[in-house]
């Protein structure tokens, strides 16, 4: 039989305490959770991508997303058989090429990322590139993108993939694009 100090069985003995209230338990548990982005969970599905799929982009698994959508209420479709060669390819130009055309979008709306620098590091440097980048996946609203130059536009993804909020960062060029919508707010917006 394993023998245990006075000492050490104090410390287990507190431990157990601990684990017997419901906080600590929900802390725990949240603390494993793989922190997933329900909106961005939610635009991919609607964008027509598989659990599997939104899976791979958030480094998960399809059954993680599954649970996920299960209770967050994300209605879901019934599985589709999918040719893995034609129909999968497809699919894939299809989305890569809508989110191009959001972005499209918001150069059309805004101009281009480049005149307002990038709204994380503050870099103007005309030789560098910007982008618009997706600021919590919806890739619907226009206001949903803040520029960035291409170094932090890299980061922020990596950042956001991991559950990291960088939001706070672009607060500052988002309200300059807020009050650009508000003096503007009479032209008529058109998609191509
Ligand atoms: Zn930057």
């Amino acid at each position: 039989m394993k023998y245990f100090s006075e000492e050490t069985r104090k410390k287990m003995s507190d431990a157990a305490k601990r684990r017997c209230n419901a906080t600590w338990r929900k802390q725990q548990s949240e603390a494993r959770a793989t922190k997933i982005d329900t909106e961005l969970v939610r635009n991919m599905y609607n964008a027509g991508m598989s659990q599997t799929e939104i899976a791979k982009v958030l480094g998960t698994t399809q059954k993680v997303i599954h649970k996920h959508m299960k209770n967050h209420n994300i209605p879901t479709r019934p599985a589709s058989k999918r040719n893995q060669f034609g129909t999968k390819n497809h699919m894939w130009k299809d989305k890569s090429a809508s989110i191009k055309a959001f972005h499209k979008r918001v150069e059309k709306r805004f101009g281009k990322a480049k005149d307002y620098g990038c709204s994380i590091c503050g870099k103007t440097d005309e030789d560098a590139w910007y982008d618009w980048a997706n600021l919590s996946g919806n890739y619907y609203d226009i206001n949903d993108y803040a520029p960035m130059c291409r170094s932090c536009h890299r980061k922020y993804d990596v950042g956001r993939k991991n559950g990291g909020n960088n939001l706070p960062c672009a607060y500052d060029v988002l309200k300059r694009i807020a009050d650009f919508v508000e003096s503007e707010e009479n032209a008529e917006f058109k998609t191509d």
